[in-house]
């Protein structure tokens, strides 16, 4: 059974590069179109169930905006890659 996980994006850091929406192996990431972060870009979100909390999306994403969640047997904790 695949992991299950989950993102958050910090929006005051997040420029809507899209670098992470590229990466992401499940291709559950997308820009928010009805939202702009205080610098006026689209933020990332996960758009869709599948995360696995795989982490690719936090360290491709050049203004480190990305926290990973992963479920683990010691319950949930920000994921360290
Ligand atoms: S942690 Fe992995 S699966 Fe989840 S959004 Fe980031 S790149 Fe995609
Ligand atoms: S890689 Fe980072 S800055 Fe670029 S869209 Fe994703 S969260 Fe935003």
């Amino acid at each position: 059974m695949p992991l299950k996980g989950w993102i958050e994006v910090n929006e005051v850091y997040c420029k809507g590069c899209e670098l992470c929406i590229q990466e992401c192996p499940q291709d559950v990431l997308a820009l928010n179109m009805d939202a702009l972060t205080p610098k006026g870009y689209h933020p990332a979100y996960l758009k869709s169930e599948g995360c696995t909390g795989c982490g690719v999306c936090a360290i491709i994403c050049p203004e480190a905006a990305i926290t990973v969640y992963r479920e683990s047997k010691e319950g949930v904790a920000p994921a360290t890659t």
